[in-house]
């Protein structure tokens, strides 16, 4: 994928579980990797890690939930490396509540991050992609966007939304050589499932075709296909990458 060398990719979420994979992975690729996170410790140690291994990394704050905070990170890529090819709306939360016991603050708070997170880091992203006439960018949504999950109302509902909101915005830029495709995660091994709860845990493992967890890189290598050449005919797409899961 020498397509890649030199481009510049954003991913959000990038200091922990998956988004920490996206930026090795990219980084290891050739690509200038700016991780932007809420958790700056860890965000700055992660870059600070790659720096080390001659890699273009740097961090950058961000509450994917603050439109003004994405225009920041925008600029903070332009100034640093030009712009922004290609990015990984990967930052999301997850706890669990039914239908019975979410609340309005917990509904609004995963609409918040993992919904509106996604669509404003869409816009924050678009002009300078629409400049140059080109780019790639990749949601993190879930298994939880295709199926339904007992327990995950709001979370659901989000990775639902992520999904539709992939195909409508891929079409709306299709003429301006810019792909948008979503990723679907079943249950990748990170901090983030810690928040199931045992039984939740369990029963998911047993539905699992492969019969593990997967793990965080086997989410970025297919980012980095979706923002390669070597996925230039994609847009619009969902991919499963849950070991079997949704097909059975
Ligand atoms: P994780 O908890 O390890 O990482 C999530 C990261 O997002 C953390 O670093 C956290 O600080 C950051 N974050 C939280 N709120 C933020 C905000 N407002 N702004 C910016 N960053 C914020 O979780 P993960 O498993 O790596 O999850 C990454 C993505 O993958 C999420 O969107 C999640 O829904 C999705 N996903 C995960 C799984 C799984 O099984 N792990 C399955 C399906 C989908």
């Amino acid at each position: 994928m020498k397509d890649l060398i030199g481009k510049t990719v954003l991913v959000t979420g990038a200091a922990s579980g998956i988004g920490a994979a996206h930026a090795k992975i990219f980084a290891t690729a050739g690509v200038n990797v700016v991780i932007t996170d809420v958790s700056d410790i860890n965000g700055e140690q992660l870059a600070a890690s790659l720096r080390e291994q001659g890699c273009h990394a740097v961090f950058f704050h961000l509450d994917v939930s603050d439109m003004k905070q994405w225009v920041a990170a925008v600029n903070f890529a332009k100034d640093k490396f030009g712009g922004v090819d290609f990015l990984v709306n990967n930052a999301g939360i997850y706890t669990p509540a039914s239908v019975l016991d979410e609340t309005v603050e917990g509904w609004q708070r995963m609409i918040d991050i993992n919904q509106s997170g996604v669509l404003y880091g869409i816009k924050a992203v678009l002009p300078g992609m629409i400049e140059r006439q080109a780019g790639a960018i990749v949601n993190i949504s879930s298994l939880f966007g295709i199926i339904g999950g007992a327990g995950s109302l709001s979370y659901c509902a989000t990775k639902g939304a992520v999904r539709m909101m992939t195909k409508s915005a891929a079409l709306d830029v299709v003429k301006d050589n810019i792909r948008i495709n979503s990723i679907h995660p079943g249950q990748i091994d990170t901090p983030i499932v810690a928040n199931l709860t045992p039984e939740m845990d369990r029963a998911i493992k047993a539905r699992i075709p492969m019969g593990r967890l997967g793990r965080p890189e086997e989410i970025a290598n297919v980012s980095l296909f979706l923002c390669s050449d070597m996925s230039s005919y994609i847009t619009g797409e969902e991919i499963s990458v849950d070991g079997g899961w949704n097909a059975n």
